[in-house]
């Protein structure tokens, strides 16, 4: 219901406000529900070494499995999130899932590798988060080494307190990404101050980096300090043999984008990125008789 500002206050909302209004106030009841139903699920993008085309790790993507809507991507959900607070349930339960599933993976013989978690500014600085996260981590058995957490420029704005947090993450062996990097603030003197392991260079500068000598200089440039600073650095929003070969010949270790694959279901990654294991092999030979 709208609020109106006194007698004729009704007359200031056009019906097409009320529209995006109700809208709204909608999807924020039925993404309440959607939390309590467990109707969120993630996907896994694969995260490529251009060396040896390995998969060497992923990156969690939460969607919403929406009863009359269908899947529908972050966009359309994490703002509104943000804004009301419900962020803080999404956030602990995409942390649940992804570090449940990257244990079950590992224990059936999966790749070992990482699984990156984005996390809002409002998670990072809740002040129970690293206690919160440790509980993940010892509820759902995955050890700290294998969790990722992908955090953006603009949450370091506080340097003293995200120092602190960042601190008592790392020393827990939890390690630190820095996102959609280059298109925030970056002061890169309090980069080599902060303990950050992987650097993520931001799709806009990847996608005409093939026509754009200015883009091939910025990410070139991003590529050396992370080298010089000891991280490894990843590219963002590969769609093309071109952008690869490019990112190559500079020498940036990961690569992750549409190019090698999509975000997956978790079935599909099994199905298209594990090596079956001899036990498993020897299984299917059995059946087979
Ligand atoms: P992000 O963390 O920068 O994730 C990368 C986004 O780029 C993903 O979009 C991914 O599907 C998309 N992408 C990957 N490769 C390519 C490519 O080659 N071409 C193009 N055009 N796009 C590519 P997605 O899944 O829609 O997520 C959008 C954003 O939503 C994420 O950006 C992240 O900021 C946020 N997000 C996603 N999951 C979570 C979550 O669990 N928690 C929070 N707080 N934010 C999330
Ligand atoms: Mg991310
Ligand atoms: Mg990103
Ligand atoms: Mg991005």
């Amino acid at each position: 219901e709208v609020k109106k500002n006194g007698k004729n206050g009704h007359q200031f909302y056009s019906v097409e406000l009320y529209a995006v209004l109700q809208e709204r106030m909608e999807l924020e009841a039925d993404l309440r529900k959607a939390l309590e139903r467990k109707e969120l699920v993630l996907y896994y993008q694969p995260q490529i070494r251009t060396g040896d085309v390995h998969m060497v790790g992923v990156e969690a993507l939460v969607r919403w499995n929406h009863p009359v809507r269908g899947l529908l991507s972050p966009d359309v959900f994490i703002s509104l999130a943000e804004e009301t607070g419900l962020i803080m349930e999404l956030g602990n339960q995409v942390l649940y899932e992804a570090c449940r599933q990257m244990h079950e993976w590992h224990q059936a013989g999966g790749p070992l590798v990482p699984v990156a978690v984005n996390l809002s500014s409002q998670q990072f600085h809740q002040p129970n988060l690293v206690e919160q996260i440790k509980q993940i981590l010892s509820e759902t058995g995955l050890s700290p080494q294998y969790l990722e957490l992908e955090i953006t420029e603009s949450m370091m704005m506080d340097a003293k307190l995200s120092f602190d947090i960042l601190n008592q993450l790392t020393e827990h062996g939890i390690r630190i990404s820095l996102d959609d990097f280059g298109t925030g603030y970056s002061s890169f003197s309090y980069l080599k101050m902060f303990p950050i392991h992987k650097v993520k260079i931001d799709r806009s500068f990847i996608q005409d980096l093939a026509v754009n000598s200015n883009d091939k200089a910025i990410v070139s440039t991003i590529i050396t300090m992370a080298r010089q600073l000891n991280m490894d650095v990843i590219a963002e929003g590969i769609e093309t043999r071109a952008q690869l070969d490019i990112l190559a010949e500079q020498d940036c270790n990961e690569v992750q984008g549409y190019f090698y694959s999509r975000p997956l279901s978790a079935i599909d990654v099994e199905q298209q990125f594990f090596v079956p294991s001899r036990a498993g092999a020897e299984l299917i030979e059995q059946h087979r008789g």
